[in-house]
């Protein structure tokens, strides 16, 4: 492979394109083709979420991609917040629109004067549904595949309640359903209580979830919001409670988008390309034959092997005429397929399978007649691998800083003791290009002075360049 892991976004660039996941060449900036590859990883993923959350008993709906001007502007704060990155759609044919209709950059706007509707006893309540939709969000920066689009493919979850207890609890099941989606992705990550001038706009808190790219930049991939009722005023979304008087509902929301898919990217892959987990591969297992002088027959079992252990599995059958296998090799190794079973002559005397882990690279020889519970074993096990190499590796991208100068000199994301004050985070910002990501909440911190002012503080937080 020509292409090296160490200069990391020129590799970023190259890998995505290289392994069939996107074409970048449609002619809108920031908009790129899904390829099948990479659709079929996205909606692995999709049919992920969608499981855990109907196993948390929220149910999926579709909203209109188009919002009315006037519905999208009732929450102050979140029109502040988005109103430089909407598109907006002001014709209807030649004729201007009476009402210029937003693309959704997000759907709380599309969603909330519904709710005013649904919602009318604390017998509706909670309400809890999702959706995945592609928003639309007019970055002016420059784009990157997966990690800032215009266009996005994308996760929320709105949940309304009877009160901030009960949003709280929300929050905490987010958290949990984070864990497990995480695990399936093998993906590490910090959750980071945002500060307030970063938190989403029109929240009451905004919780990130972090993982950290080996170029030593942070990365948000998830997020979790309490809205109190901010949003519940603006949109008049009441109940009536068991007594008989009226408020409003509290909620929250939980949005994911496709930066996962660049943190997988990113965060598993090596020189010869993607590493997929198991969990979340298109194919888990790809079985390339060796043709020698007895092609037929090789040919003939690696089908049966296909029909075999495609029952159980995910599996390709490279059976392409006009390749050689060194060809196939490289090819299922760009694309990261977990495990690769080379079948030749040889393997089919002995009754066995040469199997190649693309984890670790080690080949593995299994009997032929106990495959389907030793590729099982190995899958797990590359999934486990996967998981523990990416959280070891997310920890050594972190250094502690105890002032701006080692700040601004670390390549890394870094540990700090912050007094919490605006001004320090800002200085950190202008003078070292990096931004705080808040207070992790499943971290302790411990008595030590603020990296920029000194003050004594228990205050710890990550810092980095995010993307
Ligand atoms: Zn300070």
């Amino acid at each position: 492979m020509e292409f090296s892991k160490k200069d990391f976004n020129e590799w970023y660039n190259e890998v995505v394109e290289k392994s069939g996941l996107v074409d970048k060449r449609y002619p809108v900036k920031g908009m790129n083709v899904w390829l099948p590859y990479g659709w079929a990883i996205a909606r692995r993923i999709d049919e992920l979420l969608r499981e855990l959350m109907f196993s948390f008993n929220h149910e999926e709906v579709y909203f209109p991609l188009l919002i009315p001007k006037d519905q999208f502007a009732k929450e102050e704060e979140h029109i502040r917040g988005f109103g430089g990155e909407v598109f907006w759609v002001e014709k209807g044919g030649d004729s201007p629109l009476d009402i210029p209709l937003a693309l959704r950059p997000t759907s709380e706007t599309a969603m909330y004067p519904l709710f005013s509707l649904w919602i009318r006893t604390h017998g509706d309540l909670p309400l809890k549904i999702f959706q995945i939709v592609n928003v639309f969000r007019y970055e002016t920066k420059q784009t990157r595949v997966f990690l800032r689009v215009r266009e996005i493919h994308f996760f929320e979850a709105h949940t309304c309640h009877r009160s901030y207890e009960e949003a709280e609890n929300q929050i905490k099941e987010d958290r949990e359903i984070w864990k497990i989606f995480c695990d399936r992705l093998a993906l590490p990550y910090i959750l980071n209580k945002r500060p307030d001038w970063d938190k989403f706009a029109g929240a009451d808190y905004t919780i990130a979830a972090d993982t950290i790219m080996p170029s030593g930049r942070p990365l948000q991939i998830g997020t979790m919001h309490n809205y109190r009722q901010n949003f519940s005023r603006a949109y008049n979304i009441m109940f009536l409670d068991e007594n008989g008087n009226r408020d409003y509902v509290h909620q929250t929301t939980f949005g994911i988008s496709e930066r996962v898919i660049g943190a997988i990217v990113g965060v598993h892959g090596d020189d010869r390309g993607l590493i997929l987990p198991p969990d979340i591969a298109p194919y888990q297992v790809v079985i390339i034959p060796i043709v020698g002088e007895d092609k037929e027959r090789i040919i003939e079992e690696s089908k049966r092997l296909f029909l075999e252990i495609g029952g159980k599995y995910r599996v390709k059958l490279d059976d392409r005429d006009n390749y050689t296998p060194g060809y196939k090799f490289y090819d299922w190794e760009l694309r990261g397929v977990p495990l690769r079973i080379e079948l030749g002559p040889r393997d089919l005397k002995n009754n066995v399978l040469t199997v190649a882990r693309r984890d670790t690279l080690e080949r593995i020889t299994v009997p032929r007649d106990r495959c389907i519970e030793e590729i099982g074993k190995i899958l797990h096990d590359i999934q486990e691998n996967l998981k523990k190499r990416a959280w070891n590796n997310m920890e050594d991208l972190v250094e502690r800083a105890e002032s701006l100068e080692e700040i601004a000199k670390s390549q890394k994301v870094n540990l700090i003791h912050w007094c919490g004050s605006e001004e320090c985070a800002r200085r950190i910002d202008q003078e070292t290009g990096k931004n705080v990501l808040g207070i992790p909440i499943e971290r302790d911190g411990t008595p030590g002075r603020c990296a920029v002012c000194g003050k004594e503080t228990k205050n710890i937080c990550y810092v980095g360049k995010s993307y």
